[in-house]
């Protein structure tokens, strides 16, 4: 022994040891307060022995004690009594570190729920009952007066009961108490009271609402007087299909009050999402009820009546398909159980009354729109537009600016002036906001005149011409007033008793900068061959379409431009062909093998290049353009036309007519071609506009050519030479 104790490494060795062991003796001793002991013999005995009692007080294993007896030079006997050591001093230590962890934890919690019932003890001595539990107790109470089915009465209780067990700032909690809320705020049973309908009333509060539209006004009320009869039956849904601005939505917040029902309005433009009709599913994170249950919640009654808006602007894609979500919601049969995915239990939406709105009947599903009765709204003619405006628009629009006709007056021939020159729409929605434009103008002037100094009736008639130049440029007019003499106090409140602002057309220039629109467009346009005038079709309901051809020098090619679609690009060739198979006929060129396209391109475009266009209706259009190309002929700027022309040169009807004879006379047109089978159509055309207009039929794109041309169709003459 004593030579192993000289050799440098048990030294070394032994002085490892030691620390380790010392280390592990300090931290026992925190604990038990008995390492002293230990200390003293840690500083007494010689190494070798103490590694044999540190190692035999441990719990290892059966090899590794054996290892250790086997072990007899004392210096490996030392370094594995070390490693041992430091083995259970590290396990001490990590055990050490988790107790710490959790203990912290613990007494976080504990401070929180100390902190808590001091906070409640505190509230309670302050009167002050706005804790949780007095929260859920009232949320209780809300739900128990929300009137629900009993099995939803169940499911909500269950939900509560987890609610209370949980704490509120437990993940979880907020969105079950968000749920519960909207369980309870749902309006589960109650209803608007319906009183007695007097449809007598209710037609006159339509009439005074709705200038013209009769017969949709006549269709209401027999919706209406079905609905007095019995109550509960489950009537059509109404779809009203119209150009924006004609009155769908203040039409349809009307039939709900004529109902005395309360209305609210769902914007479906722009719904791609079925979850936006039905909801997200819980368990996704902020989820929400879909937009007819969020609207039941926000108008909180079972019965009011809801505008599905714009059901003709819901896509599909990706994310599902809202139009079969709405197919449930508007069948009868389905609708008294609507499975909203956030909700999760089944609600019942036959009491709601829909009513919808679209600008065009194509793009809804063709199920969705079997569901619903469509009453279509052509537009307006510039007369009734006219009327509303004078009845309807001016009176609100100066009560929304505060104004009366006591300080702006709007004399019809103006208003005859804004329609034709500053709007070209079917509805009145442009119209509106221009008659607002001149009583913002209007106002702000009033508003100044009332600040500035003010002048006596007799200056300021005086003055009045020039005043109202100055008024017309918003300038101060102290010092046309002042040098006049006259005293400050007399010339006081004056100017409330001004006369009133009279629009005249210099005014409406300076408002609303130059006309936009004039009757002379068409005849500008048509000035030279080549150029036809089309009817079209578009979600703002009829519309005139220019069609332009020319030619150039090239090898035969057609190039079409103008964003067209394919049908509209067929028609293209099939009119191109039309006309080039009836060169001779057309008197286009002398001999019939003559080709019309040898060394020369055609080009047709559609103006206004940045609308996308498409659709069949174009086909007679596109030959007339080409015959007056070929023929170096103009066509008659007054005269519009529309239809579609097969190969071989028949007019076959198209669809759209009411909104497109609406449009030509818009813009002044005196003369409209329509295929024949089209007649009927005009029987929805109010009978102002058609006196107005000369409707002329065809059967045969020749009819067409006909009646495009001063002096008539080529072909015609050519025939009635051979006769
Ligand atoms: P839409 O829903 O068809 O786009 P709105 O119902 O919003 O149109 O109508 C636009 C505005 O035009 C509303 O202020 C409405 O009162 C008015 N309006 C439309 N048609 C008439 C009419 N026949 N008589 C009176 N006001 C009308």
């Amino acid at each position: 022994m004593e030579q192993v104790e000289q050799d440098p490494d048990f030294v070394t060795l032994s002085r490892q040891f030691k620390a380790i062991a010392m280390e592990l003796i300090s931290i026992l001793e925190q604990k038990q307060k008995t390492g002293g002991r230990i200390k003293v013999l840690l500083e007494t005995l010689p190494f070798h022995k103490l590694a044999d009692i540190f190692v035999a007080s441990f719990e290892i294993s059966f090899e590794e004690q054996l290892c250790m007896l086997d072990s007899v030079d004392p210096k490996v006997r030392l370094s594995k009594a070390t490693e041992l050591v430091d083995r259970h001093l590290q396990s001490i230590r990590v055990a050490e570190k988790i107790t710490q962890k959790v203990e912290g934890q613990l007494s976080k919690s504990q401070k929180e729920y100390l902190l808590r019932q001091q906070m409640r003890a505190i509230k309670e001595e302050l009167g002050d009952n706005d804790d949780d539990e007095d929260d859920l107790a009232s949320l209780e109470r809300k739900m128990q007066n929300a009137g629900m089915p009993s099995n939803i009465w169940k499911h909500a209780q269950r939900e509560l009961r987890r609610l209370k067990k949980m704490q509120p700032q437990q993940p979880g909690y907020n969105s079950s108490r968000v749920y519960l809320d909207l369980l309870a705020d749902l309006p589960w049973q109650k209803a608007s009271e319906e009183q007695e309908m007097d449809l007598k009333a209710a037609k006159d509060h339509f009439d005074c609402d709705h200038y013209g539209l009769v017969k949709i006004k006549q269709r209401i009320f027999e919706y209406l007087a079905v609905r007095k009869l019995k109550p509960d039956a489950r009537g059509p849904v109404l779809c009203f299909v119209g150009p924006p601005g004609v009155g769908k939505t203040s039409l349809a917040s009307s039939i709900a009050a004529a109902l005395g029902r309360k209305f609210i309005r769902i914007s479906l433009g722009g719904v791609k999402d079925e979850a936006d009709i039905r909801g997200h599913r819980r368990t996704y994170i902020g989820s929400m009820p879909g937009r007819l249950i969020d609207g039941l919640k926000r108008v909180g009654v079972c019965n009011p009546v809801m505008l599905l808006d714009e059901i003709d602007k819901t896509g599909s894609d990706v994310r599902g398909d809202p139009a079969s979500a709405l197919l449930e919601v508007l069948d009868p049969e389905q609708n008294k159980s609507f499975n909203d995915h956030y909700l999760n239990v089944p609600f019942d939406l036959s009491k709601v009354i829909f009513v919808a709105t679209a600008n065009r009947m194509q793009p809804i599903p063709p199920p969705l729109l079997d569901r619903m009765e469509v009453i279509e709204l052509p537009g307006y003619t510039a007369e009734e537009k006219l009327r509303i405006a004078m009845q309807h628009l001016i009176p609100r629009v100066l009560d929304q600016h505060g104004l009366s006709s006591a300080f702006l007056q709007i004399p019809e021939d103006m208003v005859k002036l804004v329609i034709q020159r500053y709007t070209r729409e079917a509805g009145v929605r442009n119209l509106e906001r221009n008659l607002a434009a001149l009583a913002r103008a209007a106002a702000v002037r009033v508003a100044e005149r009332e600040q500035a100094v003010s002048v006596s009736k007799d200056v300021h008639k005086i003055t009045s011409p020039l005043l109202d130049n100055r008024l017309a440029e918003g300038a101060e007019m102290e010092m046309e007033v002042i040098p006049i003499g006259v005293n400050n106090h007399e010339i006081s409140n004056a100017f409330r008793i001004a006369s009133p602002l009279v629009v005249d057309e210099a005014m409406l220039e300076k408002i609303l900068g130059p006309p936009r629109f004039d009757d002379r467009e068409a005849a500008d346009r048509v000035a030279t061959p080549g150029v036809s005038v089309g009817l079209v079709w578009t979600a703002f309901g009829g519309e005139v379409q220019f069609v332009e051809a020319t030619s150039v020098v090239g090898n035969g090619e057609l190039h079409l431009t103008g964003q067209l679609g394919d049908v509209i690009k067929e028609s293209a060739q099939i009119a191109l062909t039309w006309v080039r198979a009836r060169v001779a006929d057309l008197k286009l060129a002398a001999a019939e093998e003559t080709d019309l396209l040898q060394g020369k391109d055609i080009h047709i475009h559609f103006p206004a290049g940045a609308v996308p266009k498409d659709g069949p209706s174009a086909g007679v259009t596109l030959v007339t353009a080409l015959v007056s190309l070929f023929s170096q002929k103009n066509v008659r700027a007054d005269t519009a036309m529309t239809g579609e022309m097969t190969l071989r040169g028949l007019v076959l009807p198209v669809g759209g007519v009411k909104d497109k004879v609406l449009a030509a006379h818009r813009y002044g047109i005196k003369r409209v071609i329509l295929p024949e089978r089209n007649l009927k159509d005009l029987v929805e055309v109010p009978a102002a506009v058609l006196s107005s207009l000369e409707i002329l039929v065809a059967k045969r794109m020749e009819d067409v050519l006909e009646h495009a041309f001063d002096g008539g169709c080529p072909w015609r003459q050519h025939q009635h030479s051979k006769l």
